[in-house]
């Protein structure tokens, strides 16, 4: 074997113990979103709900919104060592865990929210596009990229919620045709602007049907 088919060992991003690139308790550790949920936005509850007090009287252009893990303390470190740091091999392990938590919705694509221009370090690694495109394998979609940035959008992390929901409108445009049914992935739901924001480009681009869905969700 040649130096190139050498293998470096892995280790856990939760945990840094060697073996898979997230070991057996690190895996168990992130919350699975179990119902009652949200009909609408995925947010869980008490009770199954049409709406919620997180969605009542917001516009949202997408039908309905499903989060596979709750986006806490344990979430958190391991999503950014995916997204920020580049542990790419964690992408397999998410989208098999949003397989197992989220319920393939009928569609004919799945499509993603598009990078961030701004951020130079993540070119070429896009989670949101990885993540999608290993579901789409999963469920037997085609992965299209349908979606770019608007020029001039600004960063969503770190601005106030109402500042998030203004700032994502017109931040988003179809780069083609829509089909009908698309399910459109991300990493995380925060508030939902960003996904509804991508749903509403996707819809003027010819969507009857916008199905988000999220490795991980906050929950308040
Ligand atoms: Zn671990
Ligand atoms: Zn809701």
């Amino acid at each position: 074997m040649g130096l190139l088919g050498v293998v470096l060992p892995s280790r856990c991003a939760g945990c840094g113990v060697p073996g898979a690139a997230l070991c057996e308790k690190c895996l168990t550790g992130l919350v699975r979103i179990a119902p009652p949920v949200c009909e609408r936005c995925g947010c869980p509850g008490a009770w199954p709900v049409r709406r919620c007090v997180e969605c009542a009287g917001r516009r949202l252009a997408f039908a309905r919104a499903r989060g596979a893990v709750v986006y806490d303390a344990h979430a958190r470190p391991l999503v950014s060592a995916w997204k920020e740091r580049g542990r790419r091999d964690l992408a397999g392990v998410f989208a098999s865990v949003v397989d197992e938590v989220v319920m393939r919705p009928d569609a004919d694509v799945v499509t993603f929210v598009p990078g961030d221009r701004e951020r130079g370090r993540e070119r070429g690694h896009l989670p949101a596009r990885q993540l999608g495109r290993a579901l789409g394998a999963l469920w037997g979609l085609p992965a299209t990229p349908l979606l770019v940035r608007a020029a001039g959008s600004r960063r969503q992390a770190g601005l106030p919620r109402a500042e998030r929901r203004k700032n994502v409108r017109g931040a988003f445009a179809a780069r083609s045709e829509a089909p009908p049914r698309v399910v459109l992935v991300d990493d995380v739901y925060t508030t939902g602007a960003t996904a509804s924001a991508c749903a509403t480009a996707l819809r003027r681009a010819g969507a009857r049907r916008v199905d988000v869905v999220c490795l991980a969700r906050a929950v308040r």
